[in-house]
């Protein structure tokens, strides 16, 4: 069990996030959330944390925007006093062909996926120098490092996640921040519910464990690098994905 840390989660209203957020706390940390409305989603959340005996701060905010999270991030400080732990996870797909794809459909995606983890990092990353200490996880995917067809945007943006992830690894290891991405593969959330079964089975008989994985299957990976048990691991893209990508 970890105590008296303090762990930041994006987009932990629903899916892997959520799960994220639960493990966590299960693990010991206080939580902190951002959610963009109101809704029954975001009081699941928090009542699920409180219920296993964590706070969980919520607070207002869009990743892709700047401002948005200057202001959530100093919210959570003025609530906590530091963050041991950012886990970068909300994400949006906007899936079709590059021939079919709208300007707006390539720069939503980037926005929100690679452009809302530099907001995000960029806004905490002075308290974990201060600190001396702190640990970020980038979730980005199997098909930023494999592509996809139908997902140049949402690609591209999780390939950005990767080599952000390495630079800023490289930046910061020498002030004890470690910076690792989890490229899950296909896992049971709202993003994926999208898919027709048929479409399902397809992938799942692929997949060498032959099932698609859930949001406990990478949450307990960013558990692991979120603990005291991965002090040696930086810079590394680990792959949740039951043997997809080898
Ligand atoms: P979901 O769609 O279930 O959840 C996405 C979460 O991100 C929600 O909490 C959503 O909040 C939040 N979010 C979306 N846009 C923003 C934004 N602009 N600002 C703040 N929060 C936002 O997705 P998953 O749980 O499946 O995915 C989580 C992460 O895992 C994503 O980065 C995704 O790309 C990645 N991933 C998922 C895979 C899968 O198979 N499911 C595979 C590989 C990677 P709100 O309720 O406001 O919409």
């Amino acid at each position: 069990m970890e105590e008296n840390k303090i762990a930041l989660i994006t987009g932990a209203t629903r899916g892997i996030g959520k799960q994220i957020a639960i493990t966590l706390a299960e693990n010991g940390f206080d939580i902190a959330i951002n959610y963009r409305k109101e809704n029954e989603d975001l009081e699941n959340t928090k009542k699920e944390i409180e219920k296993i005996g964590r706070k969980c701060v919520a607070v207002k905010g869009d990743v892709s925007s700047y401002e948005d999270c200057e202001n959530f991030v100093k919210e959570v400080i003025a609530q906590y006093g530091k963050i041991d732990v950012l886990v970068n996870n909300a994400g949006i797909t906007k899936d079709t062909l590059l021939m079919r794809m709208k300007k707006e459909d390539f720069e939503d995606v980037l926005n929100v996926n690679l452009v809302g983890t530099f907001n995000v990092t960029k806004n905490v990353i002075p308290y974990m120098m201060k600190e001396r200490n702190g640990r970020i996880i980038n979730i980005s995917s199997v098909v930023g490092i494999a592509g996809n067809a139908g997902q140049t945007n949402y690609s591209a943006s999780k390939a950005g996640i990767i080599g952000f992830t390495k630079s800023l690894a490289k930046e910061v290891a020498s002030r004890n921040i470690l910076v690792n991405a989890v490229a899950p593969g296909f896992i049971e959330t709202n993003m994926t519910d999208v898919l027709k079964d048929e479409i399902k089975e397809n992938i799942a008989k692929n997949i060498p464990l032959k099932r698609m994985g859930n949001a406990k299957d990478v949450a307990n990976l960013v558990n692991f690098l979120a603990s005291n048990e991965s002090s040696y691991i930086t810079g590394q893209v680990i792959n949740v994905d039951g043997g997809m990508l080898m």
